[in-house]
């Protein structure tokens, strides 16, 4: 079966993949090596999560593509067997393995990236080509296209020929994933996203919307150090856009997804797809989500949406984390005054817990904005 994706008329869509469907507008948990932190798979089902993002790079150093192919690709090697993302290795070649002043140990030519391993220092190289490989022998069901994520504050002169090369490794990408028959080692359909770069610079920005949008790819990316970092920033870059973007294609913003403000205002700009290693990193920091939809914007009494767990103040809480919440956690009956000995106790289960919370309160409230949207 060939990757499909429907719209509705309300804005909302389903993704079909050999590994099920997905529903649109959809937050991803990110299981960076094969795992969302802290969770098994019977875990990340319970959160009613629909498709989990898996990362090229870590999974390529380690345990390697090769052993993820053999063991029946990604999907199936962490028991999920559920529809999966992963992302081309781009992003994490120019952000990991960084020297010792932080500069980035990457080198970046026509054909490809040479880069350290952040884990032994190895050296390795990634072009588009072996970045469809990789991703065909992981087996997802979505694979990105191998671009360079431009930084924010970068002369323009580079950002142009950052985006040029990016384009002409777009089209390199295409041709590669038609040579692997668009197809995972493992036999299933892939679905090849392209991604838009063009750092702050809205011409360029504008024009790479237009180019890749013009290419045969099944969903279009916004990519950038922006996306995921500074929500005003994307929310005016997909401002500028959103008339080029095709409707009949799932847009997804990379990365993107800290803040539970964040999801509603980016379904509110029609993005339909979004994922972020937040939820998990700030639940197992003590952060846990709190607040609900009211009207048309998300409400909370805490700041930024998240209450601190190991505040005193919740030390002898016989409440939930938040009353309402359908989550393991929440239902279950465990107390915040549980959770708050657990946090300050450095206890394992506190970080399946309190994961389990963050990750079920995302993929709700983008079936929150579903349902809204449906019912106008
Ligand atoms: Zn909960």
């Amino acid at each position: 079966m060939a990757f499909k994706f429907t719209r509705n008329s309300d804005g909302t869509g389903t993704m079909e993949t050999d590994h099920g469907a997905v529903q649109t507008p959809v937050f991803m948990p990110v299981g960076t090596a094969a795992t969302v932190k802290a969770l098994d798979a019977q875990d990340i089902r319970e959160t009613k999560a629909e498709i989990v993002l898996a990362n090229t790079y870590h999974l390529f150093l380690r345990p390697g593509e090769q052993t993820v192919a053999e063991m029946g690709g990604v999907a199936k090697f962490m028991n999920w067997n559920g529809p999966m993302l992963t992302d081309s290795g781009g992003f994490q070649v120019f952000s990991l393995g960084l020297g010792a002043k932080g500069e980035s140990l990457s080198k970046i030519d026509e054909e490809g990236v040479t880069f350290k391993s952040h884990l032994d220092g190895a050296r390795h190289r990634f072009t588009p080509e072996s970045s469809m490989d990789i991703q065909r022998d992981l087996g997802a069901d979505i694979i990105m296209a191998f671009d360079e994520c431009t930084p924010d504050k970068i002369e323009k002169k580079y950002v142009r020929e950052a985006l040029d090369r990016t384009h002409r490794w777009a089209e390199r990408c295409l041709k590669q994933w038609e040579k692997n028959g668009k197809q995972s080692a493992q036999g299933n359909q892939q679905a090849l996203f392209g991604i838009i770069q063009g750092s702050t610079d809205r011409e360029m920005r504008e024009e790479a919307t237009k180019f890749i949008s013009a290419l045969p790819f099944d969903g279009i990316a916004l990519g950038g150090e922006t996306v995921g970092y500074n929500m005003e920033g994307t929310l005016e870059m997909i401002e500028w856009v959103r008339d080029l973007l095709p409707k009949d294609k799932p847009i997804y913003t990379m990365g993107l997804g800290r803040d539970p403000d964040n999801i509603v205002e980016i379904i509110k700009a029609g993005i339909d797809m979004f994922d972020c290693v937040a939820p998990t990193r700030l639940a197992r920091n003590g952060a846990l989500y709190y607040g609900e939809i009211r009207g048309e914007k998300f409400e909370s009494e805490f700041s930024n949406g998240r209450l601190n767990i190991s505040n005193t103040q919740f030390d002898k809480d016989k409440s939930p984390i938040m009353e309402g919440c359908d989550c393991y956690t929440c239902r279950a009956g465990y107390s915040r005054g549980y959770l708050n000995h657990l946090y300050r106790s450095k206890e394992l289960s506190y970080y399946r817990l309190a994961s389990i919370h963050n990750v079920r309160f995302m993929v709700r409230l983008a079936e929150e904005m579903r349902t809204k949207m449906k019912a106008k």
